[in-house]
């Protein structure tokens, strides 16, 4: 990413729950936008007729019906290319992706370069530029996705990844999880000044029922348990819950997932 490389323009809908889809104003023409992760067509398709603007490409990040469900019915209404991860469970790609793929969209005035970040599903992908990350279920803002398929060490490796992009990445993840997150993040490390200051800032806006995302990367590195795993007071909690010494940021991270999959 260059310095001066503009900031995309980036805004969400609501879908089902929880989700976000992301849609990403294509910088070299306003007046078309691409989709990342539609679980449902039909939001995505009142945002566009709203904004006046037409779909031209879909990105999706992995498999899970709340983050392709709507791809049928947004070709129903345009054909447009659906970018997404080499993986079967995952119809109507038009190209699929793997690591260090790059998608070029020249009249869209897009590039992403292509994550495997593989953990909460087998075939997880992200896509990065411009600045910003889409990560689906892997990186939440303060948590991150179960371990669906993938093995604790795998997605350890994914999430360590992304904490290395540039720390003024904004995060665009497909849920908004990051109350509850905090909650559990604040529980295990309640030292964390950062963390409590988050918290305090998002409650006032979920309070007025805004977006808690984008996050970027050097936030989450300071409050995100799961990207903490080699800092000595997560790693202490983590060994007192399992009740055994943990030696590696791996195993580390293993105890905080099985913790959190419990913590209510
Ligand atoms: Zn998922």
């Amino acid at each position: 990413m260059s310095i001066n490389e503009p900031k995309l323009r980036v805004r969400p809908v609501r879908a089902f729950a929880d989700n976000y889809i992301w849609l990403i104003d294509a910088p070299a023409n306003p007046g078309l936008a691409v989709v990342v992760d539609p679980g449902e067509a039909a939001p995505v398709l009142a945002e566009l007729r709203r904004s006046g603007q037409s779909l031209a490409a879909i990105l999706l990040t992995h498999h899970h019906p709340d983050h392709i469900g709507g791809v049928a019915g947004l070709l129903g209404e345009a054909p447009v290319p659906v970018f997404g991860p080499d993986d079967a469970r995952i119809p109507n790609l038009s190209r699929k992706l793997g690591e260090g793929d790059l998608i070029e969209l020249p009249k869209l005035g897009l590039h992403f370069q292509t994550l495997f970040v593989p953990g909460h599903t087998l075939s997880h992908i992200a896509f990065f530029g411009h600045g910003a990350l889409f990560c689906g279920d892997t990186l939440f803002s303060a948590g991150c996705g179960r371990l669906f398929e993938g093995t604790a060490t795998q997605m350890s490796a994914s999430l360590r990844r992304l904490s290395n992009l540039p720390a003024e990445t904004c995060v665009y993840a497909g849920h908004e999880y990051t109350a509850a997150n905090l909650d559990f993040a604040l529980s295990i490390d309640p030292g964390n000044r950062a963390a409590s200051d988050y918290r305090a800032r998002v409650a006032a806006l979920r309070a007025n029922d805004v977006p808690s995302l984008p996050s970027t990367i050097e936030l989450e590195n300071l409050v995100n348990p799961f990207l903490r795993c080699d800092d000595a007071a997560i790693r202490a909690a983590a060994a007192a819950h399992s009740g055994t010494r943990l030696t590696d940021p791996a195993s580390v991270f293993a105890e905080l997932r099985t913790w959190k999959d419990g913590f209510r």
